[in-house]
């Protein structure tokens, strides 16, 4: 079952235009934040309202399609597929690239101490920050008026 028929089975009503955000969301490679979703509709869709795009997100993540996740300052979205419903972010300082890790055993670890305060975790997100190769290789430039570090 793919996401969107994954949609449709949750009885909610697919209008054209989540299906355009999910569309979306399915088509950024990686993770994309709400602001690129826009403008990558708005590419095909002149005039596409920004609140829809962002109640839809908000809609995806209710209904487990997609997630949020916090890569430094920023938010950002990805579409829950098979094979990545469980991974870790790393996320470059320099450029901002993110990179998904698969580290299955992070996850444990926080409920082996959790569990120790009797707290029940759900979710674990963990981003590693750092150089990705092409910035340790000073092969590409910092981002203007991404704070470095
Ligand atoms: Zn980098
Ligand atoms: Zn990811």
């Amino acid at each position: 079952m793919d996401g969107l028929e994954a949609l449709r089975e949750q009885g909610r009503r697919l209008t054209p235009q989540r299906r355009l955000v999910f569309s979306a969301l399915l088509e950024s490679p990686g993770h994309a934040t709400a602001d690129e979703l826009c403008a990558s509709i708005s590419h095909k869709v002149p005039g596409f309202q920004r609140t829809t795009v962002y109640r839809t997100l908000d809609l995806l993540v209710e209904l487990g399609l997609a997630r949020k996740v916090q890569l430094g300052h920023v938010n950002a979205y990805e579409a829950v597929q098979a094979g990545n419903e469980s991974h870790q972010h790393l996320l470059c300082d320099h450029c901002g690239a993110t990179f998904d890790v698969s580290a299955p055993e992070v996850p444990e670890w926080v409920e082996r101490a959790a569990v120790k305060i009797g707290f029940g975790v759900g979710r674990v997100e963990l981003v590693g920050h750092g150089s990705c190769q092409a910035c340790a290789r000073g092969q590409a430039g910092p981002i203007p008026g991404r704070p470095v570090g």
